[in-house]
């Protein structure tokens, strides 16, 4: 799964993959782990062509 976090402190948002059981702690780059989940996106990047790029960007 991959999960799209905002964090509290600086407003960075950032991509997150990982297991849906898996409980990893969630840190942004500037080190805060304060942070929220935005949404979450099932895996259907695996079957873009070309289009998510547009998307994302
Ligand atoms: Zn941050």
């Amino acid at each position: 799964m991959t999960y799209t976090y905002k964090c509290n402190k600086c407003n960075n948002e950032f991509i997150i993959e990982k297991g849906m059981n898996e409980e990893a702690i969630i840190k942004c780059e500037c080190g805060n782990t304060d942070v929220k989940r935005i949404y979450s996106v099932p895996n259907f990047k695996i079957n873009c062509s070309g289009f998510c790029g547009k998307i994302n960007k």
